[in-house]
C-alpha cells in the first residue's frame, strides 16, 4: 500500500474498467429491479380511445335537457350507434365514449323521467339488478370534454415512455404494460461469486469451535450483491492457504463476471488474497483507499472481470461493496452507477480522523433545517457490524484536525 487514494479516485478507477453487458429480452413478470437497456416508446396512445371518467351518460354537450336512453357503452363492450342531439348512452367508466357524443353527465346528477306509458320507448338493457333502465333521464347543462378522458391523454402515440438506463419498479413495468410490451430488453445482470476467505469461519447454523466466529460477509455481501441486480452464484469459504486461495480465485474468475473477496487481503503471512491475485494475472488497478473504514480494499481486472479484494473486517466490507463494488455492478447494467447523495447536518460531533475520510453509518431524521444525520451507535469500528442496523445512509467526514462539528453539513451517501 504505496500511495492512498481517494474514494472518489477509487470509484474512478473502478468505473474506468466497466465494460456494459450485452442486454436481452426480459419478460415483465421477470423483469423488476433490472436495468431497461432501450427506449420504450409507445405504439399506441393511451388510453387508446375517448372514455369514460364516470359511471353515467354519454350526452351531447349542451342545456339541461331531458334525453331518450337509446344504448348502453360498457367498458370492453363498445356502443356502436350514434349519441344525437336528444338522446344519451348509459355509459360505464372506461367505455368508448359513442360517435356523437361530447360530454358523460354522471349518474348521480341525473334523474329518472317518470315513463309516459306510451309504451314505444326504447329501453335496450337492464342494470345489474335486473331492472329495466329508464327511457328518458334528465341532465343538467353540461360542457363538451366534461368527464371524458382523451385518447393519448396519459401517453401520445409515439412518446418515449421509458428511457435506456432506468431501473425498473412497479410503476415502470405497469407503464411498458400500459403501452401493450410483453417484455423488454434489459442489460445482462452480472454474475458474481463471493469468496470469504478466513480459517476461523464458521457456517452459521453449526456449533462454534475454539476460536472460531460465523461468518457474515458471505450473507451480507450476497445480499448487496442482490440488491444490486448482481447474480450470486453462491458462496465459498475459502482456507487461508495459498494453494485453496488460489484455486478459488482461479475457478471463480474462470465463471463469472464480477469476483468479491473477503478478507485476506491485508499483508500478514496468512493473507493470500493479493499474491493469487498477481499470479492468476489480475491487473492491480488500486490498493489501499484512505477511507475509515476500509483502507485495506483493493481493485484489480483480468479482461472484463472485475475483482474486488475487500476488508474482511464486516463493516469495511459492507461499505467498500457499497461505495466500489456497487456502482460497478450498476454500470454493468447500464445504469446510473451514482447512489443518490444529499446533504444533512451532523446531530453530534464526529472526531476527524487525520489522514482518512470516515464513512459514518448514520440515520436520517428530518428537521425544519433539513435532514439530520444521527450515527447508529456510539462506537462506529470497523468490527461493529450492528452499527450497520438501521443505517440510512452513509455520512463522510473529511480528514482533518479536531472535529466535524454539530451542525455541520455533510455529504451522505443513501443506502
Ligand atoms: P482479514 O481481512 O482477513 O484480516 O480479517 C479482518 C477481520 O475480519 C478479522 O477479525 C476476521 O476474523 C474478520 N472477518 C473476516 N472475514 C469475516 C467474515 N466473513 N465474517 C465476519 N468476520 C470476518
Ligand atoms: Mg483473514
Amino acid at each position: 500500500m504505496t500511495e492512498l487514494i481517494t474514494i472518489d479516485e477509487a470509484r474512478d478507477r473502478v468505473l474506468e474498467a466497466v465494460t456494459r453487458l450485452g442486454d436481452e429480452p426480459v419478460v415483465l413478470g421477470a423483469a423488476l429491479g433490472r436495468v431497461l437497456a432501450e427506449d420504450v416508446t409507445s405504439a399506441i396512445a393511451v388510453p387508446p380511445f375517448d372514455s369514460s371518467a364516470m359511471d353515467g351518460y354519454a350526452v351531447v354537450a349542451g342545456p339541461a335537457a331531458e334525453l331518450d336512453v337509446v344504448g348502453e357503452a360498457r367498458a370492453g363492450h363498445p356502443f356502436s350507434g350514434v349519441v344525437a342531439p336528444g338522446s344519451a348512452v348509459r355509459i360505464s367508466t372506461g367505455a368508448v365514449v359513442p360517435e356523437g357524443a361530447t360530454a358523460v353527465v354522471p349518474v348521480e346528477r341525473t334523474t329518472a323521467v317518470k315513463e309516459q306509458g306510451s309504451g314505444d320507448g326504447v329501453c335496450v338493457d337492464r342494470d345489474m339488478h335486473g331492472q329495466r333502465i329508464h327511457d328518458r333521464v334528465s341532465v343538467p347543462e353540461m360542457a363538451p370534454g366534461a368527464n371524458v378522458r382523451r385518447a393519448g391523454e396519459d401517453i401520445p402515440l409515439n412518446a418515449v415512455v421509458l428511457r435506456t438506463g432506468t431501473k425498473l419498479g412497479p410503476a415502470e413495468l405497469g407503464v411498458a404494460a400500459s403501452v401493450g410490451r410483453a417484455e423488454l430488453r434489459c442489460g445482462r445482470q452480472p454474475r458474481v461469486a463471493v469468496l470469504v476467505t478466513g480459517d476461523e469461519l464458521t457456517e452459521p447454523g453449526t456449533p462454534l469451535g475454539p476460536g472460531r466466529i460465523y461468518g457474515s460477509n458471505a450473507f451480507a455481501l450476497a445480499a448487496q450483491v442482490e440488491r444490486a441486480g448482481g447474480v450470486r452464484t453462491g458462496h465459498t469459504t475459502v482456507p487461508d492457504d495459498r494453494e485453496g486461495t488460489r484455486a478459488a480465485i482461479a475457478q471463480a474468475l474462470d465463471e463469472v463476471d464480477v469476483v468479491l473477496i473477503s478478507g485476506g487481503v491485508s499483508v500478514g503471512p496468512h493473507d493470500h488474497v493479493k499474491p493469487a491475485l498477481r499470479e492468476l494475472g489480475v491487473e492491480e488497478r488500486f490498493w489501499g483507499v484512505r477511507l475509515r473504514p476500509g483502507k485495506p480494499a483493493w481493485f484489480g481486472t483480468r479482461g472484463d472481470t472485475l475483482a474486488f479484494g475487500l476488508p474482511g473486517n464486516p463493516v469495511s466490507a459492507m461499505v467498500t461493496f457499497q461505495l466500489f463494488a456497487r456502482p460497478a455492478l450498476a454500470a454493468l447494467q447500464g445504469a446510473a452507477p451514482d447512489a443518490p447523495r444529499v446533504q444533512a447536518r451532523l446531530e453530534e460531533p464526529i472526531r476527524r480522523n487525520p489522514q482518512r475520510e470516515q464513512a459514518i453509518r448514520v440515520r436520517l431524521l428530518q428537521s425544519e433545517n433539513g435532514p439530520v444525520a444521527r450515527p447508529t451507535t456510539g462506537a462506529q469500528g470497523s468490527h461493529v457490524l450492528t452499527s450497520m442496523l438501521g443505517a440510512d445512509a452513509l455520512a463522510f467526514i473529511a480528514p482533518g484536525e479536531g472535529e466535524a462539528a454539530a451542525g455541520e453539513r455533510v455529504e451522505v451517501e443513501l443506502l
